[in-house]
């Protein structure tokens, strides 16, 4: 694997085709993973909180979330192939899980956004097993969410929570998950849902 560092942030030298088949060779391996889906402001955060920028640098991968990335890499001399977007992402991953029957856990988002987040993609995406969702205004103190996502075992774990709190969650919950994607993607649910 090849990094191109920008502001500490290690980020993986792959285009967005190369690293959706990674994901499903280690979903396929049963191999957990963590993905951090970085753009500009989420560089400039772990430079201002070191407590971000340990939750960002346990993930197993982060990739260039935006043009800004992929540009201060050229700047920088050590040029990345393109943008690796978590919508992106997010949406290529349905079409394989659609395909293979992986099992999906939504987690984030307001309660109606995630409502019409399920049911469009059980509408657009049949094949995949939707096994649980939560929307993301929880006691962050006293839930079971990781407990019950523990027990579902899914295959993917979508995570809606915004930065940093979305990749605190994932980092705060790993070791009680056996395998699985989780993946922190922004306002993706609220793009979905419509
Ligand atoms: N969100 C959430 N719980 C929170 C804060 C935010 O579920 O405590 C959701 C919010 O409803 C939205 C998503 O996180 O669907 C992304 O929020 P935002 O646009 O602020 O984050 P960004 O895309 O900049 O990471």
């Amino acid at each position: 694997m090849k990094y191109v560092t920008i502001m500490g942030v290690p980020f993986l030298h792959t285009d967005q085709a190369s690293f959706v088949n990674l994901l499903v060779d280690r979903i396929d391996q049963q191999e957990k993973t963590y993905v951090v889906t970085a753009n500009p402001e989420i560089v400039m955060k772990a430079n201002e909180d070191a407590a971000f920028m340990q939750d960002i640098l346990q993930a197993n991968y982060i990739i260039a979330d935006g043009i800004g990335v992929v540009k201060a890499a050229q700047i920088l001399g050590n040029p990345l192939p393109g943008r690796v977007t978590g919508f992106d992402t997010t949406m290529e991953l349905l079409k394989i899980a659609n395909e293979k029957h992986y099992k999906l856990y939504l987690l984030g988002a307001k309660k109606e956004t995630l409502e019409k987040t399920v049911a469009n993609i059980a509408r657009d995406y049949p094949g995949v097993e939707i096994v649980g969702s939560h929307d993301g205004y929880f006691n962050w103190e006293k839930n079971h969410i990781a407990e019950t996502i523990a027990e579902l075992k899914p295959d993917l774990v979508l995570v809606a929570l915004g930065f940093p709190k979305q990749e605190k969650w994932i980092v705060e919950n790993l070791s009680k998950f056996d395998h699985g994607v989780f993946i922190g993607i922004g306002g993706t649910f609220d793009i979905i849902a419509g």
